[in-house]
């Protein structure tokens, strides 16, 4: 998971590229940076850890020019290190390059071995950078040519930024498995992001959103865009953007994530209805759809657990004695709502179960007297290889234990998760044809690293 902004034709291009990072940090909180281009010029800053930490006036000030890309950055391929940071920035024979990649190439050790042996010398762990070595051999006679012949020999998720001296590209693959919209400043800018929060923040407004295969380029003032990357497979839209990674404000494939968010919440209780007393939400991303659910259900919603803000990445992990107060820093529970009461909580996944259980307990510790624990996705049994840092398929908890299992384990009272039908009808694709599922399917429409999703697991008693 990994957030991408990018801004050409405007004076405060760093600061807004900035800003646009900020709304954009839940979908990387370990690395960012921001390259920009004053026409000759690229300039480069990036650091790991948060945005607001990481820019000030004076590094922005460095950062001249009309045009920049940023990234922020949760590590999928390659470690957590300054090295895998991006955008990763370039000289090569055509001039200065940097790039922006949000999505993971299925195909890119296979490439990196063949660069390597031809003599390629790698400077980061980064996916990324074989679509950089292969723009920089390619005997293409256009910057975008080079580009795309890069780009049809990798394989997997990108929506890309990509900038040089004088002129910005954006890129989604194929299969449009990560999200990328078009915004306008009213002062002519043009704007490329992950999610539309970052056009709201800085006043631009959606265009459209980037067409699966599409490859637009912004230069001298004039946008074009062509489809030199359709050939034209299948659509694979990332469903989890809308069950968890996107922002509630933002809309995603065309459509809300909140109302979506809310849609599930009503399948939910559709499918799995609870006599209970009170809906509450693991806070934030399951908050819509336990509204959806107590919509649905005639059953109240209430504030039954509070989310502190306040835990930063620095947290140093605890001792084993006191690593249990971990959810406790994230999470509390409102003793006054939850006690005597019939709970059904709302959560958008389970990975490993371990914080499903240790909320459940913090939910009867403060006097529930029955948790029915609601899942507003499928049970995720396979890892992600298209971009989400997802555990492997051995510490999934879904891939070895029955629903009846995991509900024993998370000590709720019952569990249900919606179906794979009925998450399709939430994001009005019932047939999902136009959606990625694999995490719940293991259906890898493009491959999985060469058969990672066949190996073995073993059952782990809880
Ligand atoms: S495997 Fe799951 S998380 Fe990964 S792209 Fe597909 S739907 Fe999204």
């Amino acid at each position: 998971m990994c957030g991408i902004f990018g801004i050409v034709g405007h004076a405060e291009a760093s600061n807004l590229t900035y800003l646009g990072l900020h709304a954009l940090q839940h979908r990387g909180q370990e690395s960012a940076g921001i390259v920009s281009t004053d026409g000759n010029l690229l300039r480069a800053h990036r650091q790991m850890g948060l945005v607001a930490d990481i820019f000030d006036a004076p590094t922005l000030a460095n950062l001249p020019g009309q045009a920049a890309i940023g990234h922020v950055r949760y590590s999928t391929a390659g470690g957590s290190a300054l090295k895998n940071a991006q955008p990763l920035f370039v000289q090569y024979a055509g001039g200065q390059c940097a790039i922006a990649h949000n999505g993971n190439l299925v195909n890119a050790a296979e490439l990196k071995e063949q660069l390597e042996a031809d003599g390629a010398i790698f400077q980061s762990d980064a996916d990324t950078e074989v679509i950089l070595h292969l723009l920089a051999r390619s005997k293409q006679p256009t910057f975008e040519q080079k580009l795309v012949e890069a780009l049809r020999r990798v394989k997997g998720a990108y929506s890309l930024l990509v900038l040089t001296e004088n002129k910005l590209v954006a890129v989604r693959d194929p299969h449009g498995i990560r999200p990328l919209v078009l915004g306008r400043m009213k002062e002519g800018a043009y704007v490329l992001a992950s999610e539309t929060t970052a056009l709201d923040l800085i006043e631009a407004d959606l265009v459209r959103e980037l067409e699966p295969g599409e490859l637009l380029v912004i230069e001298n003032g004039v946008m074009r865009t062509s489809k030199p990357l359709v050939e034209p497979p299948r659509l694979a839209r990332c469903i989890f953007e809308h069950v968890y990674f996107a922002r509630p404000d933002s809309s995603v494939f065309g459509n809300s994530v909140y109302e979506v968010r809310k849609q599930m919440g009503r399948q939910l209780a559709i499918e799995h209805p609870a006599e209970a007393d009170l809906v509450i939400a693991v806070p934030d991303s399951g908050v819509a759809a336990a509204i959806g659910f107590s919509q649905q259900s005639g059953i109240p919603y209430d504030v039954g657990l509070i989310r502190s803000h306040y835990v930063g990445r620095t947290f140093i992990e605890p001792q084993q004695s006191i690593r249990h107060f971990g959810v406790k820093l994230k999470l509390s529970a409102v003793r006054q709502v939850l006690k005597g009461k019939r709970v059904v909580v709302v959560d958008d996944s389970i990975v490993r179960g371990t914080t499903s259980r240790k909320i459940v307990k913090m939910i009867k510790a403060a006097g529930a007297v029955e948790v029915h624990l609601r899942i507003s996705s499928p049970p995720t049994k396979w890892p992600c290889y298209y971009g989400i840092d997802t555990p492997s398929r051995q510490e999934l908890i879904a891939a070895t234990h029955t629903a009846e299992e995991i509900a024993k384990y998370v000590t709720a009272d019952s569990l249900g998760y919606i179906t794979l039908d009925g998450l399709g009808r939430a994001v009005g694709d019932p047939e999902r044809g136009s959606f990625c599922t694999a995490c719940f399917s293991g259906e890898y429409l493009i491959g999985d690293f060469g058969g990672a999703k066949d190996a073995e697991v073993t059952k782990l008693t809880a």
